[in-house]
Protein backbone atom coordinates (compact mmCIF):
# COMPACT_ATOMS: atom_id res chain seq x y z
CA UNK A 1 0.00 0.00 0.00
CA UNK A 2 1.30 3.29 -1.02
CA UNK A 3 -0.20 6.50 -0.71
CA UNK A 4 1.62 9.04 -2.19
CA UNK A 5 3.99 9.30 -5.45
CA UNK A 6 5.87 12.70 -5.61
CA UNK A 7 8.12 13.86 -8.55
CA UNK A 8 11.10 16.43 -8.44
CA UNK A 9 12.21 16.35 -5.05
CA UNK A 10 15.90 17.22 -4.19
CA UNK A 11 15.80 16.53 -0.11
CA UNK A 12 15.27 12.68 0.18
CA UNK A 13 18.50 11.65 -1.04
CA UNK A 14 21.42 12.18 -3.84
CA UNK A 15 20.25 14.25 -7.05
CA UNK A 16 16.47 15.22 -8.26
CA UNK A 17 14.26 11.83 -6.94
CA UNK A 18 10.80 10.88 -7.27
CA UNK A 19 9.64 9.47 -3.71
CA UNK A 20 7.22 6.81 -3.80
CA UNK A 21 5.40 6.83 0.03
CA UNK A 22 4.73 3.83 1.47
CA UNK A 23 1.67 2.86 3.51
CA UNK A 24 1.59 2.11 7.66
CA UNK A 25 4.32 2.87 10.51
CA UNK A 26 5.23 1.12 13.75
CA UNK A 27 5.37 4.35 14.98
CA UNK A 28 3.02 6.71 16.55
CA UNK A 29 5.40 10.06 16.98
CA UNK A 30 2.47 12.82 17.85
CA UNK A 31 4.44 15.56 15.54
CA UNK A 32 4.05 13.16 12.45
CA UNK A 33 3.85 15.44 9.33
CA UNK A 34 1.91 12.55 7.23
CA UNK A 35 -0.53 11.13 9.55
CA UNK A 36 -2.26 9.54 6.63
CA UNK A 37 0.87 7.16 6.47
CA UNK A 38 0.32 5.85 10.30
CA UNK A 39 -2.54 3.67 9.22
CA UNK A 40 -1.77 0.19 7.13
CA UNK A 41 -5.07 0.29 5.93
CA UNK A 42 -7.20 3.25 3.90
CA UNK A 43 -7.60 6.41 5.06
CA UNK A 44 -10.44 9.02 4.18
CA UNK A 45 -9.56 12.65 4.32
CA UNK A 46 -12.39 15.45 4.22
CA UNK A 47 -12.28 18.73 3.66
CA UNK A 48 -15.71 20.30 4.54
CA UNK A 49 -14.46 23.75 3.37
CA UNK A 50 -14.22 22.33 0.27
CA UNK A 51 -17.63 20.83 -0.48
CA UNK A 52 -20.14 22.18 -2.88
CA UNK A 53 -22.96 19.94 -1.64
CA UNK A 54 -23.98 18.08 -4.60
CA UNK A 55 -24.97 15.10 -2.51
CA UNK A 56 -23.44 12.66 -4.16
CA UNK A 57 -21.29 11.18 -1.23
CA UNK A 58 -25.03 10.93 0.57
CA UNK A 59 -26.23 9.07 -2.60
CA UNK A 60 -23.36 6.78 -2.48
CA UNK A 61 -23.65 5.84 1.62
CA UNK A 62 -25.49 2.94 2.18
CA UNK A 63 -24.51 2.69 6.01
CA UNK A 64 -24.93 6.88 7.01
CA UNK A 65 -21.16 7.13 5.92
CA UNK A 66 -22.54 10.68 4.77
CA UNK A 67 -25.04 12.52 5.78
CA UNK A 68 -26.30 15.51 5.48
CA UNK A 69 -27.18 18.12 8.63
CA UNK A 70 -27.86 21.04 9.20
CA UNK A 71 -24.27 22.32 9.12
CA UNK A 72 -23.75 20.32 6.07
CA UNK A 73 -22.56 17.15 4.88
CA UNK A 74 -21.32 15.01 7.96
CA UNK A 75 -18.83 12.06 7.80
CA UNK A 76 -19.54 9.26 10.15
CA UNK A 77 -16.17 7.58 10.13
CA UNK A 78 -17.44 4.53 12.47
CA UNK A 79 -20.01 3.52 9.98
CA UNK A 80 -17.30 3.13 6.88
CA UNK A 81 -16.43 -0.33 6.60
CA UNK A 82 -15.79 -0.06 2.55
CA UNK A 83 -14.00 3.23 1.97
CA UNK A 84 -12.96 2.50 -1.87
CA UNK A 85 -16.85 3.46 -2.13
CA UNK A 86 -15.96 6.94 -1.88
CA UNK A 87 -12.98 7.04 -4.32
CA UNK A 88 -13.15 9.83 -6.69
CA UNK A 89 -16.92 10.18 -6.21
CA UNK A 90 -16.58 13.77 -4.97
CA UNK A 91 -16.29 16.93 -7.49
CA UNK A 92 -15.17 19.26 -5.33
CA UNK A 93 -12.27 16.82 -4.22
CA UNK A 94 -13.56 17.60 -0.31
CA UNK A 95 -13.10 13.48 0.17
CA UNK A 96 -9.81 11.60 -0.62
CA UNK A 97 -9.62 8.15 -0.16
CA UNK A 98 -6.02 7.86 0.81
CA UNK A 99 -3.56 4.71 0.03
CA UNK A 100 -3.59 2.54 -2.99
CA UNK A 101 -2.51 -1.09 -3.40
CA UNK A 102 0.66 -0.90 -6.06
CA UNK A 103 0.95 -2.96 -9.23
CA UNK A 104 4.83 -3.22 -9.32
CA UNK A 105 5.23 -3.31 -13.00
CA UNK A 106 2.69 -0.41 -13.02
CA UNK A 107 4.90 1.62 -10.29
CA UNK A 108 8.10 0.88 -12.47
CA UNK A 109 6.36 2.49 -15.70
CA UNK A 110 5.78 5.56 -13.81
CA UNK A 111 9.29 5.69 -11.83
CA UNK A 112 10.63 5.46 -15.44
CA UNK A 113 9.26 8.49 -17.00
CA UNK A 114 11.71 10.50 -15.07
CA UNK A 115 14.78 8.32 -16.20
CA UNK A 116 16.35 11.52 -17.82
CA UNK A 117 16.60 13.65 -14.50
CA UNK A 118 18.00 10.74 -12.16
CA UNK A 119 20.62 10.31 -14.48
CA UNK A 120 21.54 13.78 -15.35
CA UNK A 121 21.62 14.57 -11.61
CA UNK A 122 22.93 11.13 -9.67
CA UNK A 123 19.47 10.94 -8.23
CA UNK A 124 17.28 7.89 -8.40
CA UNK A 125 14.23 6.80 -6.37
CA UNK A 126 13.46 7.02 -2.60
CA UNK A 127 10.87 5.02 -0.08
CA UNK A 128 10.05 6.86 2.74
CA UNK A 129 6.30 6.49 4.38
CA UNK A 130 5.48 5.23 6.72
CA UNK A 131 7.87 2.44 6.90
CA UNK A 132 8.85 0.93 3.73
CA UNK A 133 10.75 -2.15 5.19
CA UNK A 134 7.29 -2.31 7.29
CA UNK A 135 6.39 -3.92 3.90
CA UNK A 136 9.37 -5.95 2.81
CA UNK A 137 7.86 -8.49 0.41
CA UNK A 138 6.40 -5.25 -1.99
CA UNK A 139 9.43 -3.04 -1.43
CA UNK A 140 12.39 -6.05 -2.36
CA UNK A 141 10.16 -6.43 -5.71
CA UNK A 142 10.38 -2.97 -6.61
CA UNK A 143 13.79 -2.40 -5.96
CA UNK A 144 15.40 -5.32 -7.29
CA UNK A 145 13.54 -4.11 -10.62
CA UNK A 146 14.99 -0.50 -10.09
CA UNK A 147 18.54 -2.02 -9.94
CA UNK A 148 17.99 -4.36 -12.63
CA UNK A 149 17.42 -1.04 -14.43
CA UNK A 150 19.91 0.94 -13.47
CA UNK A 151 18.09 2.80 -11.14
CA UNK A 152 19.32 4.49 -7.59
CA UNK A 153 17.37 3.36 -4.65
CA UNK A 154 17.45 5.10 -1.02
CA UNK A 155 15.54 3.96 1.44
CA UNK A 156 14.19 6.48 4.67
CA UNK A 157 13.23 4.20 7.79
CA UNK A 158 12.98 4.32 11.52
CA UNK A 159 14.53 1.08 11.34
CA UNK A 160 11.91 -0.47 13.76
CA UNK A 161 11.45 -3.24 11.75
CA UNK A 162 12.89 -7.19 12.37
CA UNK A 163 16.46 -7.19 10.73
CA UNK A 164 15.13 -10.03 7.87
CA UNK A 165 13.07 -7.37 6.48
CA UNK A 166 16.32 -5.08 6.12
CA UNK A 167 19.19 -7.48 5.25
CA UNK A 168 17.21 -9.01 2.54
CA UNK A 169 17.35 -5.36 0.42
CA UNK A 170 20.65 -4.19 1.19
CA UNK A 171 22.07 -5.42 -1.69
CA UNK A 172 19.21 -2.92 -3.63
CA UNK A 173 19.98 0.02 -1.72
CA UNK A 174 22.11 2.79 -2.23
CA UNK A 175 21.73 4.96 0.30
CA UNK A 176 19.99 4.44 3.91
CA UNK A 177 18.40 7.73 5.26
CA UNK A 178 17.46 6.86 8.98
CA UNK A 179 15.34 8.81 11.13
CA UNK A 180 16.70 8.55 14.69
CA UNK A 181 14.67 9.97 17.21
CA UNK A 182 15.85 9.54 20.41
CA UNK A 183 18.78 7.02 22.04
CA UNK A 184 16.92 6.86 25.18
CA UNK A 185 14.60 3.98 25.18
CA UNK A 186 11.86 4.74 27.66
CA UNK A 187 11.59 8.08 26.19
CA UNK A 188 11.26 6.97 22.90
CA UNK A 189 8.87 3.92 24.03
CA UNK A 190 6.43 6.71 25.95
CA UNK A 191 6.55 9.24 22.61
CA UNK A 192 6.44 7.29 20.02
CA UNK A 193 5.97 3.64 20.46
CA UNK A 194 9.44 2.75 19.50
CA UNK A 195 11.13 -0.24 19.99
CA UNK A 196 14.76 1.53 20.74
CA UNK A 197 16.44 -2.35 21.08
CA UNK A 198 15.55 -3.01 17.70
CA UNK A 199 16.45 -0.18 16.37
CA UNK A 200 20.16 -0.23 17.71
CA UNK A 201 20.41 -3.82 16.99
CA UNK A 202 19.53 -3.01 13.51
CA UNK A 203 21.91 0.03 13.35
CA UNK A 204 24.98 -2.27 14.69
CA UNK A 205 23.74 -4.68 11.73
CA UNK A 206 24.18 -1.82 9.18
CA UNK A 207 27.58 -0.86 10.66
CA UNK A 208 29.01 -4.85 10.67
CA UNK A 209 27.90 -5.27 6.95
CA UNK A 210 29.71 -1.67 6.25
CA UNK A 211 26.54 0.23 5.15
CA UNK A 212 27.07 3.87 4.89
CA UNK A 213 24.03 5.23 6.52
CA UNK A 214 23.09 9.05 6.83
CA UNK A 215 21.52 9.69 10.25
CA UNK A 216 18.80 12.40 10.49
CA UNK A 217 17.53 13.54 13.58
CA UNK A 218 13.85 14.98 14.04
CA UNK A 219 14.85 18.00 16.37
CA UNK A 220 11.21 18.73 18.51
CA UNK A 221 10.66 20.78 21.60
CA UNK A 222 9.54 18.41 24.76
CA UNK A 223 11.10 15.60 23.44
CA UNK A 224 14.63 15.92 22.35
CA UNK A 225 15.27 19.63 21.85
CA UNK A 226 17.76 19.91 24.91
CA UNK A 227 21.66 19.54 25.68
CA UNK A 228 21.49 16.88 27.52
CA UNK A 229 19.55 14.59 24.79
CA UNK A 230 20.82 16.58 21.63
CA UNK A 231 24.21 15.35 23.22
CA UNK A 232 23.56 11.88 24.03
CA UNK A 233 22.46 11.25 20.55
CA UNK A 234 25.32 12.76 19.02
CA UNK A 235 27.66 10.80 21.29
CA UNK A 236 26.02 7.70 20.70
CA UNK A 237 26.70 7.98 16.92
CA UNK A 238 30.07 9.36 17.49
CA UNK A 239 30.54 5.58 18.43
CA UNK A 240 29.29 4.30 14.80
CA UNK A 241 32.21 4.18 11.81
CA UNK A 242 29.57 3.90 9.16
CA UNK A 243 27.60 7.55 9.48
CA UNK A 244 28.50 9.01 6.30
CA UNK A 245 26.21 12.18 6.94
CA UNK A 246 24.35 13.72 10.13
CA UNK A 247 21.12 16.16 9.10
CA UNK A 248 19.43 18.34 11.91
CA UNK A 249 16.30 17.90 10.87
CA UNK A 250 13.90 21.47 13.15
CA UNK A 251 10.54 20.47 13.94
CA UNK A 252 7.74 22.58 12.15
CA UNK A 253 3.97 21.66 11.95
CA UNK A 254 3.37 21.38 8.14
CA UNK A 255 1.20 18.65 8.79
CA UNK A 256 -1.06 20.02 10.91
CA UNK A 257 -4.00 20.36 8.78
CA UNK A 258 -4.00 16.58 7.93
CA UNK A 259 -5.18 16.09 11.43
CA UNK A 260 -8.41 17.86 11.16
CA UNK A 261 -9.11 16.06 7.72
CA UNK A 262 -8.73 12.96 9.29
CA UNK A 263 -10.62 13.77 11.82
CA UNK A 264 -8.26 13.82 14.86
CA UNK A 265 -6.85 16.28 16.88
CA UNK A 266 -2.96 17.43 16.87
CA UNK A 267 -1.86 17.19 20.43
CA UNK A 268 1.38 18.11 19.46
CA UNK A 269 0.95 22.46 20.39
CA UNK A 270 4.47 24.06 20.17
CA UNK A 271 6.51 26.19 17.77
CA UNK A 272 8.85 25.61 15.61
CA UNK A 273 12.39 25.50 15.54
CA UNK A 274 14.19 28.24 13.16
CA UNK A 275 17.27 26.36 11.64
CA UNK A 276 19.91 28.69 13.78
CA UNK A 277 18.44 27.13 17.33
CA UNK A 278 20.00 24.16 15.86
CA UNK A 279 23.63 25.69 15.31
CA UNK A 280 24.58 24.51 19.09
CA UNK A 281 24.25 21.15 17.78
CA UNK A 282 25.67 21.26 14.69
CA UNK A 283 29.11 22.74 16.28
CA UNK A 284 28.99 20.17 18.66
CA UNK A 285 28.61 16.86 15.97
CA UNK A 286 31.10 18.80 13.80
CA UNK A 287 33.46 18.61 16.82
CA UNK A 288 33.07 15.26 16.77
CA UNK A 289 34.11 14.61 13.37
CA UNK A 290 30.78 14.41 12.02
CA UNK A 291 29.83 15.46 8.75
CA UNK A 292 26.73 17.77 10.16
CA UNK A 293 23.91 19.62 8.21
CA UNK A 294 20.77 21.52 9.05
CA UNK A 295 18.23 20.58 7.75
CA UNK A 296 18.42 17.64 4.72
S1 LIG B 1 -19.55 14.64 -2.86
FE1 LIG B 1 -18.15 16.23 -2.16
S2 LIG B 1 -19.04 18.15 -2.86
FE2 LIG B 1 -20.63 16.61 -3.05
S3 LIG B 1 -21.76 16.80 -1.10
FE3 LIG B 1 -20.23 15.19 -0.81
S4 LIG B 1 -18.45 16.27 0.07
FE4 LIG B 1 -19.82 17.83 -0.81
Amino acid sequence: MIFNVQRFSTHDGSGIRTIVFFKGCPLRCPWCSNPESQSFDYDIFFDKQKCIGCMECVKVSRNNEFTKTDEGISINRNNIKDPLLFKDICPAKAIQVIGEEFDVEKLLKELEKERVFYDKSDGGVTFSGGEPFAQPEKMLMLAKELKKRGISVAVETCLDVPWENIEAAIQYVDEFLIDLKHVDGKKLNEVTGGNFTRIEYNLRRLEAEKVPVTIRIPVIPGFNYNTDDMHAIIDYLDSFTNIRELHLLPYHSFGKGKYQQLGRDYKFRTEALNKSELEPFLVYAKNKGLKTVIGG
